[in-house]
């Protein structure tokens, strides 16, 4: 079973602009092009989206650009880079990110540093959803956080057999490692994926640091 077409959905402009200017210092000039060529994305070579907050960039297209990873580095491979990227997405964009980074910094200085992240994370959901087409709710328990992506962008127009949306992984990890004291850990995973059949995609975060 494969992910909604999720047409009516999309990225803010600058969000996708900032992921294929992290993609292209990953993998460079060349590499870029191969993906968006091979992605049928060749429309955003040397011409990415602009840099405001509109929202324009379609969740097909962000699928589009996952499966070109997956395509051209294998599955392993694009996990791995998947989820450089999105930690690199993460701290390029956090100057863009203005407002919700000073509130979350803010908000996570005071108590315990379980209280601080579960905080910060809430933030950032509510944040996606406000911004973007992408609708993320904040869970956990004793043991763990759970990012669930009831709209996901990653996985948008795939048919998976395992999880594949590790930008998202890599963002999460890009936020834990700046708004938490940076020596810390954690281990973040994604445990479910709609393009794999599920109905809501899921990235655990465990409490207890690495
Ligand atoms: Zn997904």
């Amino acid at each position: 079973m494969s992910g909604p077409a999720n047409e009516d959905k999309f990225y803010p402009n600058r969000w996708v602009r900032i992921i294929l200017i992290a993609t292209e210092e990953i993998v460079g000039k060349n590499g870029i092009n191969a993906l968006l060529n091979m992605g049928g994305l060749s429309h955003y070579i040397d011409n990415y989206p602009p840099d405001n907050m509109k929202k324009e960039v379609p969740f097909a297209h962000v699928g589009q650009l996952q499966l070109a990873f997956w395509d051209m580095y294998g599955a392993r491979g694009a996990r791995a880079f998947a989820v450089r990227a999105g930690k690199k997405t993460f701290n390029d964009g956090l100057d863009s990110f203005g407002s919700v980074a000073t509130a979350a910094r803010a908000a996570m200085k005071i108590g315990s540093l379980e209280r601080r992240i579960g905080l910060g994370l809430q933030i950032f959901a509510k944040f996606f959803n406000q911004v973007s087409d992408q609708e993320v709710s904040l869970t956990d328990d004793e043991k763990s956080w759970y990012w669930n992506i009831l709209v996901c962008p990653m996985c948008t127009g795939r048919t998976t057999d395992s999880p594949v949306c590790h930008l998202a992984v890599g963002v999460l990890q890009g936020a834990l490692e700046n708004f938490v004291d940076s020596d810390k850990r954690f281990n973040v995973s994604p445990t479910h994926c709609i393009g794999q059949g599920d109905e809501t995609g899921i990235v655990v975060i465990d409490k207890e640091p690495l």
